[in-house]
């Protein structure tokens, strides 16, 4: 049985594996016993091999020991998860946060937790895929709303019965396609309509905004949006999640969020980890410059070679190239050429819009970003795509 789904899926290009790199994700990795440029890491500032966060996770394993052998609640809660707590609240003040084991389950556990089977919820049509799974879980009514498209979110909500309670939910930078949510606009939607909005800021928090808070900050409404989660597995290096918001949000979500509830709590070591990356993206901007520097280098270098890039303002570049066979031979004439990106496909995203995710990162250095854009331009040619 499996077999034949597997190659009904082999014959749509839609079979994965996984590659198992032998170094850990800097600008460079080992691959096949040979160095390549890594250009798919969401660790954007290169703080999950930086050697002060790496330290800080070793102290906690020395001093607390690998698991925390229990859930939060029951005796799982140690120094590094409160720390972080209060760093993370303080860095995006706001009166709380609350861990979660990673972004999947805060997405199953929060949404659930905001609105019920009686409510009406209003999803971005390219939202992550926890943030559909947390919507569906709650049981309300869903409907997905255009890309970015806040008119189209007013019509709907406009159509809302009356005191029926309804939830915006969006991506803050969308994680494929690397463009930012409208927040302004929806956040003013959210008020004018009695409505909840609930952004996921994975991509953003550590990288966008002036001091790195993530994409509240960049459009200027952290007064507006009162809670908003974000992850700790890209940016800060690491592994989890939190909800960062008022005080009483977070107590009823740690009385009821049931992935909250029922795990263990996250080890010692990332808890530490995480907040040793936080104070790094405090104390040192200039890993952000790089960062959008070198973006800016890539994003320019494939304008010229010809791609069709959309206007966005991340380090998340899609090079579009529509079916699944044609990304796949793409990544794989990359691979060759020593660049490692790989094709994204269905589910991942929608149907014919099959690409290479590029990402960047700050410690990419000029060199790795021009031999790249070499191979670009030699897969480009080699499929057909310029
Ligand atoms: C990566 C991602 C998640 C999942 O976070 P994990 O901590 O990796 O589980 C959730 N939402 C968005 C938008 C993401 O990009």
């Amino acid at each position: 049985m499996f077999q034949e789904k597997l190659r009904q899926m082999a014959g749509e290009s839609l079979t994965r594996r996984l590659r198992t790199l032998s170094s850990g994700t800097g600008a460079t990795v080992q691959f096949g016993g040979r160095s390549i440029i890594l250009l798919c890491s969401n660790d954007y500032l290169g703080l999950a091999i930086h050697p002060a966060v790496i330290q800080a996770a070793v102290r906690a394993t020395e001093q607390y020991g690998t698991g925390a052998g229990a859930s939060r609640l029951i005796c799982g809660t140690l120094p590094p998860h409160e720390e972080l707590e209060s760093a993370l609240a303080r860095f995006k003040g706001t009166e709380s946060v609350l861990l979660f084991g990673s972004g999947y389950l805060a997405n199953l556990g929060i949404i659930p937790r905001l609105i019920g089977r009686k409510g009406l919820i209003l999803a971005d049509r390219l939202c992550h895929a926890s943030l559909i799974d947390g919507c569906r879980l709650s049981g309300a009514d869903f409907r997905v709303y255009r890309h970015r498209d806040s008119s189209h979110v007013e019509a709907l909500l406009k159509r809302r019965s009356s005191n029926r309670p309804a939830l915006i939910v969006t991506d803050g930078l969308f994680s494929m396609d690397g463009d930012l949510a409208p927040l302004p606009e929806l956040a003013s939607l959210a008020k004018r309509y009695d409505a909840m909005l609930y952004v996921d800021d994975a991509h953003g928090t550590g990288i966008i905004g002036p001091t790195g808070r993530g994409t509240l900050e960049h459009f200027g409404v952290e007064q507006e949006i009162s809670f908003h989660m974000g992850t700790l597995g890209k940016a800060l290096g690491s592994s989890g999640a939190y909800l960062a918001g008022p005080r009483d949000m977070v107590e009823y979500l740690l009385n009821t969020a049931r992935p909250f509830l029922f795990t263990t709590a996250s080890p010692p070591s990332t808890a530490a980890a995480a907040g040793a990356a936080l104070a790094i993206i405090q104390q040192e901007p200039d890993r952000r410059a790089r960062l959008w520097s070198n973006r800016q280098r890539l994003f320019e270098g494939l304008q010229r070679i010809g791609f069709r890039m959309t206007e966005t303002i991340s380090p998340i570049l899609p090079i579009l190239i529509g079916d699944a066979a044609s990304a796949v031979a793409f990544a794989e004439h990359l691979l060759a050429q020593g660049v490692y990106a790989p094709a994204i496909r269905p589910p991942t995203v929608p149907d014919d819009t099959s690409r290479i995710r590029v990402t960047v990162t700050s410690e990419h250095t000029t060199d790795h970003i021009d031999a790249a854009l070499r191979a670009f331009e030699s897969a480009g040619q080699a499929t057909g795509l310029l």
